[in-house]
């Protein structure tokens, strides 16, 4: 037994036959030649072949896999579109083949987006212009690749995997994929997550592993070759359990979260970083609908800068392609402590300087904040929501803090969007005047936690109030449903984002009451959208 340690991308247990992937070489070679429009007139004729297979792919994605997935063959074209003015420029300058201008601009590109550390989705698409590069310089030479064609299912090991191979792949023959390179932000990562399948990257596998029996654990992040008798019989227990979770998540993955009568609910996600983005895919999250910005404040050592801040909205942003992100700002204070703030020692944490509060009183910090959350904003669908809400002249003055941020970004040419702006009812005291404070917002999100808390009086962190503590006590059961009568009656949308949220108990009554959003940690999702989709 041998056991190679890798990233794993998506979790979940694969047991089956290795093969390694087949792949065509493509050897460049460099050669002089005289007639420089004749070998310019040869490209354009490869690249418009090379235009035609990357729209079948994109049809034969569209189909098997979805938009979401498909999209990766426009980047190819748009890469394929932009190559010309470099590969006629080095067969001019250079009189040489169009294969080795090609494959130079290829590599060029691929060396311009791996400098690119500020955006890992483009630094990750380096396999794809080589990719597209590849593909051109094979529909200039005879022939084609090996085909990978499985009698069975298997563990596909690679070195690393192109979309281009993936969509060709017969999918339903893949158990998992398994390279020795790529990223968690690859395609094939992403691919593996819409299959559903366990993918580890940057594993490395040696050569010798062909037609040996596998498992991929993607919990461990670990490939298993020649798995002695308890390690197989514990791992086949695993993948049973695994399999009735996937057979639940094929029935609902796809399909709208809508009532038998039509009502359609919003489901999306919660999330503390970037890290979670996985398993909001996996489960097919319509949204995220809480960002907890809070923790990249909590795994700093110091203030995170507006640049790292950026950089995360914008990936969660670009991740999360179009579908709306509602960005909590920063909810530090009470039980959320963090150093470098250095926050006054209080006797009653939970009902004093948090959230808004600090935001309100340290600006600077709040509008580092807003700053990078609107730059972020120009790269998909980001909402801001502030959390601890009570009084009406806190959001007309967080409102406020925005608008200056945006004509700060206006004077400075620096792009962005006018994003919708939420608050959360987590106070009684929101409850009570939801109706003023929806005349200010677009959206509101419950946060059942604090509101619990606060409503009851009964600290969230202490134990042994467990006796008088009831999750569905009528007085907050009853501020959800104000608070949502009180959004509808000025045209605001109304979500949950507390842990009630994803109650498969209360769903059934927060859709007749009229939610709108719910939202909740990933694994939560299928199982919700079952209970609506069982509704009348
Ligand atoms: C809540 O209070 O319900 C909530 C979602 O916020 P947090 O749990 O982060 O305080
Ligand atoms: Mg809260």
């Amino acid at each position: 037994m041998e056991v190679f340690e890798g990233k794993s991308s998506f979790k979940g247990v694969a047991i089956g036959k290795i093969a390694e992937m087949k792949k065509a070489e493509t050897v460049v070679r460099r050669t002089h030649v005289d007639d420089v429009d004749a070998e310019i007139a040869r490209y354009h004729k490869a690249k418009e072949q090379a235009q035609a297979e990357i729209g079948e792919l994109h049809d034969k994605a569209m189909k098997e896999v979805g938009e979401a997935q498909a999209e990766i063959f426009e980047v190819h074209a748009m890469f394929l579109d932009d190559f010309d003015d470099s590969v006629e420029n080095i067969i001019r300058e250079q009189n040489v083949n169009a294969e080795y201008a090609v494959a130079t601009t290829g590599d060029n590109t691929a060396a311009m987006l791996a400098a690119m550390d500020d955006n890992p989705y483009m630094q990750a698409r380096q396999t794809d212009v080589k990719d597209v590069a590849d593909r051109v310089i094979r529909d200039m030479s005879e022939g084609g690749g090996e085909a990978n064609t499985f009698t069975e299912n298997v563990i596909l090991v690679a070195d690393d995997l192109a979309p281009s191979e993936t969509v060709q792949l017969d999918k339903d023959k893949v158990l998992a994929f398994v390279t020795r390179q790529g990223s968690t932000n690859s395609h094939t990562a992403i691919l593996a997550r819409t299959m559903s399948i366990p993918a580890l990257c940057q594993t490395p596998v040696t050569k010798d592993v062909d037609g040996k029996m596998g498992i991929v654990d993607g919990m461990e992040g670990k490939l298993i070759v020649d798995p002695d008798e308890a390690t197989l019989e514990k791992y086949t227990k695993a993948a049973e359990a695994e399999a009735e979770k996937k057979r639940l998540l094929k029935e609902l993955k796809g399909k709208e979260t809508v009532t038998k009568s039509g009502r359609k609910i919003k489901l999306y996600a919660n999330i503390g970083g970037i890290g979670d983005l996985n398993f909001v895919l996996e489960n097919d999250a319509a949204g995220v609908g809480l960002f907890r910005s809070e923790f990249l404040y909590l795994q700093s050592n110091d203030y995170p800068t507006e640049e790292e801040q950026f950089k995360a909205y914008r990936t969660v942003a670009e991740m999360m392609a179009g579908k709306e992100v509602v960005v909590r700002t920063l909810d530090i204070g009470a039980d959320k402590q963090v150093d470098y703030f250095k926050l006054d020692k209080e006797d009653n944490p939970a009902l004093g300087f948090r959230a808004i509060r600090i935001c309100l009183t340290r600006e600077e910090v709040f509008k580092t904040q807003l700053r990078a959350l609107y730059r972020a904003s120009a790269y998909g669908n980001i909402d801001i929501m502030f959390p601890m809400i009570t009084s009406v002249w806190e959001v007309e003055k967080a409102k406020a803090i925005c608008e200056e941020v945006k004509d700060e970004l206006t004077a400075q040419h620096i792009p962005f969007k006018d994003v919708p702006i939420g608050i959360m009812i987590e106070t009684p005291a929101a409850v009570m005047i939801a109706d003023e404070l929806a005349e200010l917002v677009d959206f509101f999100s419950i946060g059942t936690n604090d509101l619990t808390q606060y409503t009851l009086a009964i600290d969230r962190q202490n134990q042994h109030l467990e006796r008088f503590f009831n999750a569905h006590h009528p007085a907050v059961l009853r501020e959800i449903q104000m608070t949502i009568e009180a959004g509808h009656r000025h045209n605001t949308w109304v979500g949950i984002c507390g842990e009630l949220g994803a109650d498969p108990e209360l769903t059934e009554q927060f859709v007749k009451w009229g939610i709108d959003e719910l939202s909740m940690s990933p694994s939560s999702i299928l199982p919700v959208r079952q209970i609506i989709r069982n509704m009348d």
